[in-house]
């Protein structure tokens, strides 16, 4: 099979961007492991300044039709006892945001493009070459070979593709998270059914995905000691009894269903090559305390698809280079404004989780 394009992954940034090269009718085509189960919902939040950018690819009614809720506002407890309430009533032209259900939107975009996807079950092999880019897909029933002129990695945080190219990563901390699905509470003293607060040894948020189920992710670092206790989700009520609200959402059961993984900052060394290119979390990972991995990956999903179509259409050798260097620069101010967040936290300064931002 031969395509101008092959993108390898199958979350919002690739299938965002397998959408995008449909309509300017670039062929391409989408590999995907066969058989990958639903991912554990994280019911992640895109803020209002993500609506813009959903409304220009004109990907909003998906996004909006296939979300758990809008949101209009949260409330925050970070760097003193006070409950801060964030109100999106002032953001213009948006004035919510979403909460998204990950999978639902990934099924509706997938169906524009379902002709466009191959699935393998056995692994890929890459062969990487100036004129071009050869993909060996490993099957049940044999071998299948794609080529395309462009190859992009949309792996999320495994970086698969790049890692078969030997690019390295840069990571700039160690943040895990720990995240169950839990009954919901309706807590008497918020509005807002998104809380997040800091404690001694990491933070956590609550979020309301349902009128019966809530989201708890608390974050720490790899290494913490508070880490292994954590894995025990009927002891987060005891181990958090010191917070001020998010106790009270907690159950002492571990009868719910939980997932752990890494949600670390860290960007990779090069996002473009002279005929590849890596997008979404493959290319640069955000704290979620920024809000910003789903915006990310749909941003440059779009900025991307502008670049594969000039160095298609126009033989520009310039679109890459600029594509490595715009999502460099994004990643630069976003670790300082990463840092700037954390800093505001001072109650804790000596603690382990907390010193690392004070260095
Ligand atoms: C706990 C937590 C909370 C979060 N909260 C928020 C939030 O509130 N707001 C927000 O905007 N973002 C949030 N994020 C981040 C957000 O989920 C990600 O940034 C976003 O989903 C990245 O999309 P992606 O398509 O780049 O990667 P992914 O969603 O990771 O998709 C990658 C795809 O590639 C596939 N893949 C992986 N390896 C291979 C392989 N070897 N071969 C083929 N396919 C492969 C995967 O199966 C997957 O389908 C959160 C993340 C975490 C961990």
């Amino acid at each position: 099979m031969k395509k101008e394009v092959i993108i390898i992954g199958n979350g919002i940034a690739g299938v965002t961007l397998a959408v995008l090269l449909q309509r300017k009718e670039i062929p391409f085509v989408l590999l995907h492991r066969k058989g990958e189960k639903p991912a554990f919902a994280l019911g992640e939040t895109l803020p209002p300044s993500a609506m813009p950018l959903l409304n220009e690819l004109k990907l909003l009614s998906v996004f909006e039709q296939n979300s758990y809720r809008k949101i209009y506002g949260y409330h925050s407890m970070w760097g003193s006892e006070r409950v801060m309430d964030t109100n999106f009533f002032h953001h213009n032209p948006y004035k919510n945001g979403l909460k998204i259900n990950k999978f639902q939107t990934l099924e509706a975009l997938r169906s524009e493009i379902k002709d466009n996807m191959i699935s393998y079950d056995k692994g890929f092999e890459i062969i990487n070459e100036a004129h071009g880019n050869t993909v060996v897909l490993s099957k049940n029933e044999g071998v299948k070979i794609v080529q395309g002129k462009i190859l992009v990695n949309a792996t999320g945080r495994n970086r698969a593709v790049l890692q078969k190219l030997s690019i390295q990563s840069k990571t700039y901390d160690e943040l895990v998270a720990l995240s169950c699905h839990i009954p919901k509470i309706k807590h008497p003293k918020l509005t807002h059914e998104v809380y997040v607060e800091s404690f001694k040894e990491g933070w956590g948020i609550i979020s309301a995905i349902s009128e019966t189920e809530n989201i708890c992710t608390i974050y720490t670092h790899k290494g913490h000691e508070i880490l292994p206790k954590l894995k025990d989700v009927s002891q987060w009520k005891s181990i958090l009894s010191e917070t001020m609200y998010l106790k009270d959402f907690l159950h002492e059961t571990n009868q719910v269903k939980f997932k752990g993984g890494n949600a670390n900052s860290s960007v990779a060394s090069q996002v473009a090559g002279s005929n590849w290119l890596t997008l979404g979390d493959a290319a640069m990972s955000f704290d979620p305390l920024s809000s910003h991995g789903i915006t990310n990956a749909i941003f440059t999903a779009k900025v991307a698809s502008k670049a594969i179509e000039k160095k298609l259409s126009e033989a520009d050798t310039t679109a890459f280079p600029e594509y490595d260097k715009t999502l460099k620069t994004i990643f630069q101010q976003y670790v300082q404004s990463k840092n700037k967040l954390y800093q505001q936290e001072v109650r804790w300064k000596q603690e382990s989780f907390w010193q690392r931002f004070f260095v």
